[in-house]
């Protein structure tokens, strides 16, 4: 039984216990194949194979299973499942193909393995690895000759065109390396001129959507033996983990993935004007949901651009969607070039990790936090109820989902944590594990660099941050709020209090100028309110209580009597 490949991990579960995917993976031995490749948990699709030196022997695929990874931070329930389940799919689908497969089982990290391996099998293949984390935990191997690591084949872009077109030190923007992408690759390009004229139609994509055109149903994916197996695991080792498991609602065989590839590309059409809007009665509205196959590489990017190109969708949602995946590659090279921001000069803090789950809680120094932002993540971002109908809706959808669009992630999650002086690092790591398709090269720029403003100017020219009068036109969510968005919502409030709070840290910033002037122009009454009614929702919510509006009149009154 190749689970227990070598009779490495003898003791696992799975070797007593084979089960469906145990049973249907062929035993295999260090001759099976001429060499060996190791595809990490986010590398699973065959280009990775493709891209080897040629060789007229036959190669055989490691793929690891560790709880030890695993266990790194709270993830939730759904992300290991998805993240387990379909690598048991690509390990099944490599061997219908008659790729030989080692696929091991163990509660160590990948080295440890790895070494072990290596000793069995001599030098082992692999690719250079996007989350940093696991390259700092390989990298030894690499000088010690078990690893041979290779380019990664599956970014659509160079760091070269990054770093011409960027360079290596802040400040980061990403219309400079848009615009290289396009002329190197020849997207959307016209004898060397943008199609329809312009680089970006971001002006037409922020509409709100009223219902018209009718919501799609994201599709509901039919459960195998191998996601029902992977569901009970879950269920049953990682139960202390947030979330729940559904497997219906997430693509694990290459079937469910063609599924969602077209799903993806018939609401294209409609991406990109309500790309920005959000709305109960559907919270993916015509989002394609395919980041999680994307950062596993279960969908590969060319693949993907090349559909989006041949859609025949509007230009401006062709555009708004091809732009979207070079922010991921922009987002991917400054994780890159930054080793993490580790190579950043920018003001520093020490951070609680964990972001409040039970297990976490150790103090590590050396966080990027601009602004010095230091509260706690309240439990409100685990489930418990604020009060406020927007977090609730955009925390009851990730608690769910393990996932919501971008705008909820950007106005709602981050801007309120930001509005409430949530320290940015426990942020990141509260969006790490509840988050089905974030890996560190992705969840760390957006939360620490666009999210939230840690990384200063680095990479954003000022925070996104809002009161509610964007949520309301955004959303519907304010319909259902206690709170009116015009009358009593405190967002507005504490936005105003988090200008004036920061206001040293934004003075000298031209993009901030208008709306600093704008709360110096605050009456001494108003920012008092403005401060008192900051105070109060974070010391309610800290509390794990819930908001609610004051009984008559204003939030004057609430925060008096507070
Ligand atoms: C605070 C915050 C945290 C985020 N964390 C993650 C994360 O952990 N993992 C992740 O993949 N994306 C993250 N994003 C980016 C973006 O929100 C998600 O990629 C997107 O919402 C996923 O849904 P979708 O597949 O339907 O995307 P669509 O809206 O259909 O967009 C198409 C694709 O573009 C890519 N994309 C779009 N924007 C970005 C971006 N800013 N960075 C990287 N890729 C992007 C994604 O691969 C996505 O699948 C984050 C954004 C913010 C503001
Ligand atoms: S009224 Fe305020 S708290 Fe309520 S949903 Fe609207 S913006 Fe959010």
């Amino acid at each position: 039984m190749a689970v227990e490949a070598f009779g490495l991990e003898r003791s696992t579960s799975a070797a007593r216990r084979p089960g469906a995917f145990g049973t249907a993976l062929e035993t295999c031995t260090p001759k099976t194949a001429e060499r060996w490749v190791w595809l990490a948990y986010d590398q699973l699709n065959t280009s990775f194979i493709d891209a080897l030196p040629e060789t007229t022997g036959t190669t055989g695929v490691v793929l690891i299973e560790s709880t030890h990874k695993a266990k790194q931070q709270p993830y939730h329930q759904q992300k290991l499942a998805v993240l387990l389940s379909n690598q048991r799919h690509f390990a099944l689908e490599l061997q219908r193909s008659g790729i030989p497969v080692l696929y091991l089982l163990s509660a160590r990290p990948y080295a440890h393995v790895l070494e072990e391996l290596g000793a069995r099998l001599g030098r082992i293949h692999a690719f250079q690895h996007a989350e940093r984390s696991t390259r700092l935990e390989v990298v030894g191997l690499e000088t010690t000759g078990v690893l041979v690591v290779h380019d990664h084949p599956g970014w659509l872009t160079s760091r070269k065109w990054f770093v011409d077109s960027v360079g290596e030190q802040p400040p980061f923007r990403m219309d400079a390396f848009y615009r290289t992408v396009r002329q190197h690759t020849g997207w959307l390009m016209e004898a060397g001129k943008p199609v329809g004229g312009k680089y970006s139609f971001d002006a037409e994509n922020r509409f709100p959507w009223k219902g018209e055109p009718a919501a799609p149903s994201p599709p509901v994916f039919n459960l195998d033996e191998i996601d029902s197996e992977v569901a009970v695991m879950v269920q049953q080792r990682f139960k202390h983990h947030p979330g729940a498991v559904d497997m219906t609602s997430v693509p694990t065989s290459a079937e469910d993935i063609e599924r969602a590839m077209r799903f993806a590309m018939e609401v294209l059409p409609w991406f990109g004007r309500y790309e920005d809007a959000m709305s109960e009665q559907s919270r993916g509205l015509f989002h394609s949901r395919l980041a999680t196959l994307l950062n596993l590489h279960r969908v590969w990017p060319a693949d993907l651009v090349k559909c989006a190109l041949g859609s025949g969708a509007p230009l401006n949602s062709v555009e708004g969607y091809v732009r979207q995946l070079i922010w991921r590659e922009y987002v991917h090279h400054i994780h890159d070039v930054t080793e993490g921001f580790t190579r950043l000069d920018i003001a520093r803090a020490s951070s609680t990790r964990g972001a409040g789950w039970s297990g976490g809680g150790q103090v590590d120094d050396g966080h990027p936090n601009f602004l010095q932002q230091s509260r706690r993540l309240p439990m409100a971002y685990w489930g418990q109820k604020s009060g406020l109908r927007c977090l609730d809706a955009s925390v009851e959808s990730v608690m769910e989902d393990g996932w919501t669009h971008h705008i909820p992630r950007l106005m709602v999650l981050s801007n309120l944590a930001n509005l409430m002086d949530i320290d940015p690092r426990e942020l990141t790591d509260w969006f790490h594990a509840a988050f089905i398709d974030a890996y560190d090269w992705v969840v760390e720029p957006n939360v620490l660099g666009m999210g939230t403003f840690a990384l200063g100017s680095a990479m954003m020219t000022k925070p996104y941050v809002s009161g509610s009068a964007y949520i309301n036109k955004m959303s519907d969510h304010c319909s259902s709020c206690a709170f009116h968005p015009k009358k009593n919502c405190p967002i507005t409030s504490m936005y105003w209090a988090y200008l004036y709070r920061h206001r040293t840290a934004f003075a000298g910033n031209h993009r901030m100028a208008i709306a600093m002037k704008n709360v110096e122009r605050r009456s001494d009454e108003q920012k008092a309110t403005d401060e008192a009614t900051y105070l109060h929702v974070v010391k309610t919510l800290e509390q794990g209580e819930s908001l609610e509006p004051p009984t008559h009149g204003d939030l004057r009154r609430w925060t008096s009597s507070s």
